[in-house]
């Protein structure tokens, strides 16, 4: 209705130029008939547009202009009061912030804690297992070492009981005596230096750093994508987000 009033020459130049009626000869028009969108003589007003809702084109205008003062005021303190309460609402997202910084701190804290109290466990029960396996390890490797010595002393005795017994003993036992000292030095003996069979040993696992990060969390520290900071605004009410909208 609006555009079709200014686009109407009738409206701008009624005063200056008033147009006449088309049905009534002479009768200047000065009536706007708001039912049917037509600008009317006080005749019309009479006959064909009886009981209409009519007003004279001054009037209407006038109440337009005051009308219209009304709805920009509104949308102004409007606009404002919106602006004020982002604003505000900005402030206290920012209050939040740091006394949610200090919380999250301290979550990081505990987390980090809850970690590495796993591990320590899981530390200990390695650590366990190396103490385990020492005794028995070492069990193992002192049997060898007795056998070792148990062979010593044998091939010692043999030697000096020859070197000893050189000139009585017979040629039978003498022969059967080297026979047992050669059998005894061609036997092997475990090797224990260098054989990591005996050997205590624990292997690291790979220190993955994105592993250790998954396991450490995220921080989401929103880059404000979003303008509204989160606030339940509709694309309306969000000036910021229609601005970037319409970009
Ligand atoms: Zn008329
Ligand atoms: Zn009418």
């Amino acid at each position: 209705m609006a555009e079709k009033e200014s686009q109407d020459p009738s409206e701008t130049h009624a005063q200056e130029h008033p147009l006449m009626c088309k049905i009534h000869a002479l009768m200047p028009i000065e009536v706007t008939c708001e039912d049917c969108e037509e600008f009317i003589c006080s005749d019309c007003v009479k006959e064909s547009h009886k009981d209409h809702n009519w007003q004279t084109i001054q009037t209407a205008a006038a109440n337009r202009r005051r009308g219209l003062k009304r709805s920009l005021t509104l949308i102004e303190e409007n606009g404002i009061q919106r602006i004020d309460r982002k604003a505000k609402r900005a402030s206290e997202v920012m209050k939040e912030n740091e006394k949610r910084c200090e919380t999250e701190v301290f979550r990081l804290q505990k987390h980090f804690d809850a970690i590495v109290e796993k591990l320590d466990i899981i530390r200990k029960r390695h650590e366990a297992t190396l103490k385990d396996k020492l005794e028995s390890k070492n069990a193992e490797i002192n049997k060898i070492r007795s056998s070792m010595e148990r062979k010593k002393n044998d091939i010692f005795q043999l030697v000096e009981s020859i070197r000893e017994n050189t000139s009585t003993m017979t040629d039978i036992s003498l022969i059967k005596i080297h026979r047992e000292l050669t059998k005894l030095l061609s036997s092997e003996v475990a090797d224990i230096v260098g054989d990591s069979l005996y050997f205590l040993r624990h292997e690291g696992g790979v220190i993955d750093d994105a592993i250790l990060a998954s396991m450490m969390g995220t921080c989401f520290c929103a880059e404000l994508e979003d303008p509204c900071m989160g606030m339940n605004y509709d694309n309306k009410t969000c000036l910021l987000k229609k601005k970037t909208m319409n970009k």
